[in-house]
């Protein structure tokens, strides 16, 4: 099959024809329609994130269709919150996130936070993923999508969309709610935000006048580059971006009790702040990867909404150029590889 591979990091990936996989006990052979680019990709291409498997195939927002099931499936068919897990049969629409196993067994997948699972495999970083024509996945993190949207639509919901709803959870109910950076990510879940009537303003690289038209067009009651004072204090902010003295920024922006979310996997460093920009029961926080139950709510809440995706499509072997163009912020919506004819 073809594959889009990462040799070494820091390199472009190479096109190369690859063994197809075959599908192991409980897994899904899956033939991949659509694999949306996320940041994350950008972060293991660029040698950004320790210790990814190598070679790999890079990409975890994955759609395609069932086309072969392993021999047995696993005989634990609970999740951990209880739900049944799903399950496919040959043909089914299937969508393949980031968070690809965990062992169901240490303290955190215990207690209903399998996203810190201390033995996790996440696809695309230690999990070979979508940048193919095939790739296998555990069913049990797998999703069943909407029927609303298309191949194309749905792929940005299972990364931008899962670990962005998760970043908005942490706001908790937070009335003025402070987006730093919007990208992918900030774009679906502001259209959740002010469908649930909050209040949003938008954070923007300074002067970046037309970012802040498209958030304010979304609904947005003020937008403004990173560099201001929003004109009323904020309950939360969520940072999309990943640059670390916007910390200190949303802190100041914050009323009491506030709470700045990262919800990035990377970031750079934190410069020092006062003590008083925290004081008054601030918290910063941060969110890492997903869990199957943030999944089964995000795709449940996102075609009532209705969230919409803006995207640009690529062919798999374009992928490098999607990669380059997403680096120098130069994508019109999110990239979407087309790889299943
Ligand atoms: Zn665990
Ligand atoms: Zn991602």
């Amino acid at each position: 099959m073809r594959a889009m591979v990462l040799n070494e990091p820091k390199r472009p990936l190479e096109l190369r024809d690859v063994p197809k996989p075959k599908p192991g006990r409980g897994q899904l052979l899956v033939r991949v329609s659509t694999c949306a680019v996320c940041r994350t990709d950008l972060h293991v291409v660029d040698g950004e994130l320790p210790d990814p498997k190598l070679p790999l195939i890079p990409g975890h927002q994955i759609v395609g269709q069932v086309e072969e099931i392993g021999e047995e499936m696993w005989e634990e068919p609970e999740r951990p919150d209880g739900r049944g897990a799903p399950t496919f049969g040959i043909g089914d629409r299937v969508g393949i996130p980031w968070l690809g196993w965990t062992d169901g067994d240490c303290t955190y997948c215990r207690s209903g936070r399998e996203n810190l699972c201390d033995n996790a495999r996440f696809t695309g970083f230690t999990i070979d993923g979508g940048y193919a024509e095939f790739t296998v996945a555990d069913a049990r993190y797998c999703f069943h999508l909407p029927e609303r949207y298309s191949d194309v639509e749905v792929a940005p919901l299972l990364c931008a969309g899962l670990i962005g709803y998760r970043s908005y959870r942490k706001t908790g109910d937070a009335r003025r709610l402070g987006i730093y950076g919007f990208g992918n990510a900030a774009h679906l879940i502001a259209q959740i935000a002010i469908c649930e009537g909050r209040e949003l303003f938008a954070f923007t690289r300074p002067g970046d006048k037309a970012t802040q038209q498209g958030a304010k067009e979304l609904g947005a009651v003020w937008a403004g580059g990173s560099d201001e004072m929003p004109p009323e204090k904020l309950d939360a902010a969520i940072i999309f971006a990943s640059v670390g003295p916007l910390v200190p920024a949303a802190l100041r922006a914050l009323a009491k009790g506030g709470v700045v979310v990262c919800g990035g996997i990377h970031m750079s460093d934190i410069p020092s702040f006062p003590y008083a920009d925290l004081w008054e029961e601030r918290v910063i926080t941060s969110v890492a990867n997903l869990t199957r139950r943030d999944g089964d709510e995000f795709f449940e809440i996102a075609p009532r909404v209705p969230i919409r995706t803006l995207t640009q499509t690529f062919p798999l072997e374009e992928a490098n150029i999607a990669l380059d163009r997403f680096r120098a912020g130069k994508l019109g919506g999110t990239a979407v590889l087309t790889i299943a004819k």
